[in-house]
């Protein structure tokens, strides 16, 4: 099946109805999105591609991507996004190497992606408008199909990225709003709402995802906006889809174990299923911690050109994720951290998300990223870094949390208060960026 016949529905069941919107501003009705793709088709095999070529797709955030995109299908072209704020030369090389990830993909995993979504994340109507708050070459991008197959809106913000003030300014003129955030983006959105006495009016629906969201922060945003929010657990080789939590859950209050269930990430998605395993493969007995393994029809059929990757990521038929975590009695699963992330002290597994939520309840804390450090007795050390709200950051204090509240091996054995953490242009903390400043400079 080619995707670019979903956009040719809906041109024909609805041509007049807005596609395209710069801002709050239509520039282009579906007849005119579908007539876009269809000349770029035109002109793509016009400079002779055929179906199968790869196209890369290297700018930021503009209508025109999604008329290149659907043009790209449109001419059976795979299409391969590149986040725009590489350098010349890394997008080189994947342009080069064409897409290590969603060119090796077929079709038939992204309808999958598709459907599921609108079996458990969020119904969507042609009255909706998808926002592209993040760079579409990532999972905000992903969204943009179920979009088109119901022939709703596609907002791209005249800033072209995240700006709190644009977006709520867009949910009042445009309306319906549905967008992917990544944690951080759900923090400062809810942060400047609160500053403004936003009450998430226009917004109809918030997916996070794409790296932890700490209780605390959801917790807020719930109270400042209501139950709007769902999150989902994803990944490049499964496309958005591996578990989900549930509007109604992250909303809920009155079950006895909502706090557990709001620092999970839901269940498996109806397509998918979802095991906790050790090196071998076996699964681990409920509520401990094992490598997360899925199996289902939205999972990539290999990696591009690159048949050692596949092979040990791909094994039997289910996906290794790299990711860390426990599934409980009722099918929650609870991310711990990406395998690599885990701090091995002494011999013993430190998980550092599970520090990082206590730290975060201090108020002084703003943001925390909890790394090993390499140790000479132990392996590895815990070290915290921390982004304080406004004035100094007290390490005894923060302490005295953790002393309360976890095992005291588990305690970060040193506190660096930084102005901020780095983080990526979709918002995920560069934990390795943490990690490279120990090699730079030893304790
Ligand atoms: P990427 O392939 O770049 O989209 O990164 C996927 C990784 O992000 C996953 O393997 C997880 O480690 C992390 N991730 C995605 N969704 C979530 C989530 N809801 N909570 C915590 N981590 C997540």
């Amino acid at each position: 099946m080619n995707l670019a016949n979903w956009l040719a529905r809906s041109a024909t069941l609805t041509p007049d109805a807005p596609a395209l919107l710069h801002g709050a501003e239509v520039v282009a009705t579906y007849a005119g999105f579908a007539d876009r793709a269809a000349r770029i088709a035109t002109g793509l095999h016009g400079r002779g591609a055929v179906a199968g070529d790869r196209l890369a797709l290297f700018m930021s955030n503009t209508p025109d991507y999604l008329a290149i995109w659907w043009g790209a299908w449109w001419a059976g072209l795979a299409v391969v996004p590149i986040n725009s704020k590489l350098h010349e030369k890394e997008a080189a090389y994947i342009a080069q190497h064409s897409g290590a990830r969603f060119a090796a993909v077929s079709v038939a995993n992204l309808v999958a992606m598709s459907l599921t979504y609108l079996a458990d994340v969020d119904e969507v109507y042609p009255t909706d408008a998808a926002l592209y708050a993040a760079p579409m070459s990532h999972g905000a991008g992903c969204y943009n199909l179920m979009h088109v197959m119901k022939g709703a809106r596609h907002v791209v913000p005249r800033s072209g990225g995240f700006e709190p003030a644009e977006i709520l300014e867009l949910a009042g003129s445009v309306g319906s709003i549905h967008m992917f955030a990544a944690p951080t983006m759900v923090r400062r959105l809810i942060t400047h709402a609160e500053a403004v006495g936003h009450r998430g009016e226009g917004i109809r629906t918030i997916v996070y995802g794409g790296g932890p969201m700490y209780v605390a922060d959801i917790e807020k945003a719930v109270d400042q906006f209501g139950p709007r929010f769902v999150q989902i657990y994803g990944q490049g080789e499964t496309p958005m889809t591996i578990t989900g939590l549930p509007r109604h859950l992250v909303a809920d209050r009155t079950h006895p174990r909502w706090r557990e269930r709001l620092g999970s990430v839901g269940i498996a998605m109806s397509s998918m299923e979802v095991r906790t395993v050790d090196e071998a493969g076996r699964d681990v007995p409920e509520d401990e911690v094992g490598e997360v393994i899925c199996r289902g029809p939205s999972v990539m059929s290999a990696y591009w050109q690159n048949p050692d990757a596949t092979a040990s990521t791909l094994r039997d038929g289910w996906l290794w994720t790299g990711d860390m975590g426990a599934l409980d009695a009722e099918g929650f699963l609870t991310l711990k951290d990406r395998s690599k992330d885990m701090i091995v002290s002494g011999g013993t597994n430190i998980y550092p998300r599970e520090v990082e939520e206590v730290l975060l309840r201090h108020p002084d804390v703003a943001e925390v990223a909890v790394v090993g450090r390499p140790h000479e007795d132990w392996g590895e050390e815990v070290v915290a870094f921390v982004v304080g709200r406004a004035g100094p950051v007290d390490p005894a204090a923060l302490d005295a949390l953790c002393q309360s509240e976890i095992a005291r091996f588990k305690r970060p054995k040193e506190y660096i208060v930084v102005e901020a953490l780095p983080k990526n242009n979709y918002g995920k903390v560069l934990k390795t960026a943490l990690r490279e400043r120990f090699a730079k400079a030893p304790a």
